[in-house]
């Protein structure tokens, strides 16, 4: 996804993360009865099969012990990463063949000899093809880089960099003060311009800061792969340049704020006029920036993440000579596109972040990287065509009752909890009212009639789609806020919950095995997507969520008393997650996983419950001699297979909101009060918790 669009989307996805929990009081099978999510009417219903993969268990681990491990023991000792991957597991799965169907759709279209010109049909075809033109990639070598670095050396002072900054923001290349289009979180109904700190090569601030070995290491071995890098492009004093670009983007990463400072919705809202700017920080031209970057006239103000770092970076500004700056452009612009030049940058490249970053052996094949690169420039074009041949309509359907099930099962939970006040209840219940749901794919597909495309273009094509995409954002300002809008495509296997929108959205290629199946039974679909659906729903609520109210806005809706306890919720969850350790050394960043984790316990909680009202006071057919509830938790624990290369494991601790696979599916059960029933989980168990260390929420 570019760049410029994560400003709308606070850390709500299912991956990059999910959780539940449960009241022991609420599930009593009640007033209303649920229709089965598998039998679409007027059919016969399908012969019942649990879903769950037996063959991928292991009997020699105790369920009460490692429930996770206990579920798919077997499948995590047999499977190999693919040498390709810095991970393996059930969404990788889907993702493959998201990205096999992808690369057929394109190879039929390439087939076609009369698609007409300037078609997205025919725009799909020509980039990919630009992609595997490697004769003339070779044949280019940097060469089609050769406009920017000469904008970059014509520069001749400070303020010209404001421009540079710009421009770069335009072409999509990592720059320090980083520009984001998206919805104001006081006034949902105005779209308005934002800037957050960025500028780094390496994925977290602890990267150049922390002394220990791993992180040292890589740091070590970045220094040497921009040296390289430079070295290629012809530069005579690569050496002198690359410490200067290490020890520029040290000074940056020292005044940036952590991940865990940056998910304080209200700390990093800070709005601010063209005179507060210039207060802040003086050295930086923002008149011209304003101008250049099209946004003069266009936003009352700009909302800044983290004022302290912009007035670090005018400090920086200042302080740094103009010919180190020219140098760190540089490079951000080669790194930025090293990927789409010729051989020797990919190797260097690959080496450096898949290789040594990641602990990934070999480069994807061409052809993967070619359809992911048309993924991510144009892929909501690609979308419309794989939903026309791989998402069956039915699906839709049958999907938009699964999410009314979890959202009826939502409110009658909510109602039930015996920590929260009536006035805060109602606040909540408000919430869920307005919850906007999208499925699928967008209704309107987004429109690439002014985006030229060529064949033989690469790095151009890539830099015009990023400028679309910059001219479309930047056309928000000031307009009506598009709620038809989605910031996945379809074919993407995910979900996410858009805070400032109030919405849910799963992208079609989610609604599949092992989240989706069409044949089995509810319980194990329950678990599943069901848990899914209950996470997405569950970040309207979690300690991000929770503060903005029923129309996206940042509004504090509770009750001090009511918050108090929640906080109190919340820390106790930081400290559990804390404990998990996937790596020696390293542990899980309970702060900076906590709404995912709330997301993940409570998502699980509600699918439990709306399981349970599906059943409308029947007790669950046993199927593989598993009981409902089992099945239930089974289908959660097996969505969560996967298995992560060490170096990968560890950007992953650096930088993902999500806890690992491992402790998404251990975490979650261990405050499941029903799990304990389930599996008869005692005390002395490994999984235990006692019932006042289970954490309770919604
Ligand atoms: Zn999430």
């Amino acid at each position: 996804m570019k760049r410029l669009m994560t400003r709308t989307l606070i850390a709500a996805a299912v991956l990059t993360q999910m959780t539940g929990n449960v009241n022991a009081e609420t599930v009593t099978p009640s007033t209303k009865t649920l229709p089965p999510l598998t039998t679409p009417n007027n059919a016969t219903p399908p012969s019942l099969i649990s879903g769950i993969s037996l063959e991928n268990m292991d009997d020699n681990v105790r369920a009460q012990d490692d429930f996770y491990t206990y579920v798919n023991g077997k499948w995590l000792k047999n499977t190999d990463i693919p040498a390709d991957k810095s991970s393996w597991g059930s969404f990788n799965e889907l993702a493959e063949k998201s990205l096999n169907q992808l690369h057929s759709i394109i190879d039929t279209e390439t087939q076609k000899k009369d698609l007409p010109a300037g078609s997205i049909k025919q725009k799909i075809v020509d980039f990919y093809a630009s992609y595997m033109d490697e004769v003339t990639l070779e044949k280019l070598g940097m060469t089609p880089l050769n406009p920017e670095f000469t904008r970059i050396d014509a520069i001749q002072n400070k303020k010209q960099l404001a421009t540079l900054i710009a421009h770069l923001s335009t072409i999509d290349v990592g720059v320090p003060l980083e520009l984001g289009i998206g919805q104001d979180a006081k006034d949902s109904t105005k779209v308005v311009a934002g800037v957050d700190q960025g500028g780094l090569g390496l994925p977290d601030r602890d990267y150049y800061l922390k002394d220990d070995e791993k992180l040292k290491t890589t740091r070590e071995k970045y220094l040497a792969y921009i040296e390289k890098m430079l070295i290629l492009s012809a530069d005579a004093t690569a050496k002198q340049h690359a410490a200067d670009i290490l020890a520029l983007e040290t000074e940056i990463a020292k005044i940036q704020w952590t991940k865990v400072e940056n998910r304080d919705p209200v700390k990093t809202y800070n709005p601010m006029t063209l005179n507060k700017l210039k207060m802040l920080a003086p050295h930086f031209d923002w008149t011209r920036y304003l101008v250049d970057a099209e946004l003069q006239g266009k936003t009352p103000y700009l909302v800044i993440g983290q004022p302290s770092y912009v007035k670090g970076f005018d400090r920086l500004l200042e302080k740094t000579p103009l010919d180190v700056w020219k140098v760190y452009f540089k490079w951000h612009v080669l790194n930025g596109f090293a990927s789409q030049l010729s051989k020797p940058y990919v190797d260097e490249r690959f080496s450096f972040y898949g290789t040594t970053l990641r602990g990934v052996p070999e480069n994807e094949l061409r052809w993967k990287r070619a359809v992911k690169t048309v993924e991510g420039e144009i892929g909501e074009g690609l979308g419309q065509l794989y939903v026309e041949q791989y998402f069956p309509a039915e699906n839709k359907a049958r999907m938009e009752k699964l999410v009314s099930n979890l959202i009826t099962a939502y409110r009658q939970s909510i109602n039930t909890l015996d920590w929260m006040s009536a006035g805060t209840k109602k606040e909540a219940q408000k919430k869920l009212d307005k919850l906007v749901v999208k499925i699928g794919y967008p209704n309107k597909w987004r429109n690439y009639d002014q985006l030229e495309i060529k064949k033989d273009q690469l790095v151009a094509n890539i830099m015009r789609s990023s400028q679309f995409e910059y001219q479309r954002q930047i056309n928000k300002l000031g307009k009506p806020v598009n709620r038809e809008e989605w910031g996945m495509t379809p074919q993407t296997v995910n979900a996410y919950y858009n805070p400032s929108m109030n919405e849910i959205v799963f992208p079609a290629a989610i609604l599949q095995p092992p989240f989706f199946h069409a044949d089995a039974d509810d319980a194990v679909n329950y678990g599943g997507i069901g848990a899914v659906i209950g996470h997405e729903i569950s970040h309207g609520f979690d300690d991000q969520g929770s503060q903005f109210d029923e129309v996206g806005n940042l509004r504090n809706w509770w009750t001090a008393e009511d918050h108090k306890k929640f906080a109190t919720k919340t820390k106790a969850l930081i400290s559990q997650y804390n404990a998990y350790s996937p790596v020696k050394g390293y542990h899980v960043n309970g702060e900076l996983t906590l709404g995912e984790n709330i997301a993940d316990n409570s998502g699980l909680a509600i699918a439990y419950k709306a399981y349970q009202l599906s059943l409308g006071g029947k007790t669950a057919p046993v199927l593989d001699g598993l009981t409902g509830d089992q099945r239930l938790y089974f289908g959660w624990a097996q969505v969560w297979r996967s298995k992560t290369r060490e170096a990968q494991q560890i950007v992953y601790l650096k930088s993902d909101p999500h806890s690992p696979a491992q402790f998404r599916g251990d975490g979650a059960l261990a405050n499941q009060p029903h799990f304990y029933d389930a599996f008869g989980v005692k005390s002395g168990d490994k999984m235990y918790l006692t019932p006042d260390q289970r954490v309770i929420m919604w």
